[in-house]
């Protein structure tokens, strides 16, 4: 079956007579489970969820390996490196993958006695830092910057070495590249973005091939409580259906609006892995199917972006990507990423590309009239 179908199909209940096509959530703390147990499939609401199962199941089917869900993007990050590193344990990430990541490893590993080799993701730098690690940890594509890492040569040399392989595949989805098929061990996401790409819930999950590792990422998720809410849960169900279809929109438009900017003499640095012309697109032709819904590019200063966004009148003002309607951000208002004053990251929507490259254009005129 074709990725195509399987998304729409993935993880729906048996057909039965007069019950719907994706069961219903449920809500439910305790479960009623009376003597022994083992002899209940449910019992208790933070160990285990029918939502959450037929979910995982359908993620399952598309990553190629056990998927558990968790509350956020930001607690399946934290089951991996909380499952795999302890004291004196080496991790080997990018230097300019996820904000939030990079924090969690400076506030809690690296108190807790794991060292960090940190470089940057373009031209595979982590090939060189792997001996004696633990870990591998890759972005690709990074956020915000867009580069890109070859995940199967890195894979394979970790590998050789010993070392565990996760990549944060958040920025493609598991349609846009498939992390365990190109050899990790660990597939990690959050589905807050483009997975679910409604822009109304929190979510993440880790996919693993091996059934001892997929163990230990659930019972870390039951011991600390990081559950997802069933409700989430169902409408991420809903939405995933529709994955393949808002991506084919969203990656048509990335391309039809990063070639417009391309042409704009106000834009610098501009990055999207699907132009043939962008330093990361051999890679990424490599090993993705889409390259997703993210461009970024910078603006002469701070001033410039902070026009170019309030003259957009399609363009939300708002963090996060991945969602069906266009948003940008001056990267640079949070602090954190080494990214220029100017900096924006573009994440595109699936309305109409004509209506969106006109409203840029017009927003490029204003700024450029600005001066
Ligand atoms: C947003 C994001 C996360 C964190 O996900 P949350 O759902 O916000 O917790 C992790 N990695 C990347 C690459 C992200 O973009």
């Amino acid at each position: 079956m074709r990725i195509g179908t399987k998304v729409i199909r993935a993880g729906l209940s048996p057909t039965t007579q007069g019950e719907p096509f994706l069961a219903s959530v449920t809500f439910a703390g305790p479960y009623h489970t009376a003597g022994d147990p083992s002899t209940s499939p449910y019992t208790y609401g933070r160990y285990h969820n029918p939502t959450w199962t037929q979910f995982e199941q359908a993620l399952t089917e598309l990553e190629g390996g056990t998927a558990i869900s968790f509350a956020s993007g930001m607690a399946a990050v934290a089951a991996v490196f909380g499952t795999t590193l302890q004291a004196g344990d080496i991790l080997v990430m990018p230097s300019d993958s996820y904000y939030g990541a990079r924090l969690l490893v400076e506030e809690l590993c690296q108190k807790m006695g794991v060292q960090v080799r940190k470089t940057p993701t373009a031209g595979n730098g982590q090939l060189q830092h792997l001996d004696g690690a633990k870990l591998l940890w890759l972005e690709t594509p990074s956020n915000p910057g867009l580069d890109v890492c070859d995940i199967a040569l890195l894979a394979d040399a970790a590998h050789e070495k010993g070392v565990l392989v996760a990549v944060d595949n958040t920025t493609p989805t598991v349609l846009g590249q498939n992390p365990l098929a190109l050899g990790a061990d660990f597939s990690v996401a959050s589905d807050t973005k483009a997975l679910t790409g409604h822009s109304d819930l929190i979510l993440g999950h880790v996919a693993v091939r091996d059934p001892t590792w997929a163990d230990k990422i659930r019972s870390w998720r039951t011991q600390m409580g990081a559950v997802p809410g069933p409700m989430e849960v169902w409408l991420a169900h809903r939405s995933l259906g529709t994955l393949e279809i808002r991506l084919e929109r969203q990656c048509r438009n990335a391309l039809i609006i990063s070639e417009y900017l391309a042409t704009c003499p106000d834009v610098r640095g501009l990055r999207y892995p699907g132009l043939k012309s962008d330093p990361a697109h051999k890679i990424a032709a490599q090993q993705m199917q889409f390259y997703g819904p993210v461009i970024s590019f910078v603006l002469a200063s701070r001033d410039h972006a902070e026009q170019f966004l309030s003259a957009c009148n399609l363009v939300i003002e708002a963090t996060s990507f991945g969602g069906i309607r266009t948003t940008a951000e001056r990267r640079a208002r949070w602090g954190g990423d080494t990214v220029p004053e100017g900096f924006i990251r573009f994440s595109v929507g699936c309305e109409d590309s004509d209506d969106l490259v006109s409203d840029i254009k017009q927003a490029m005129n204003q700024v450029r009239q600005a001066g």
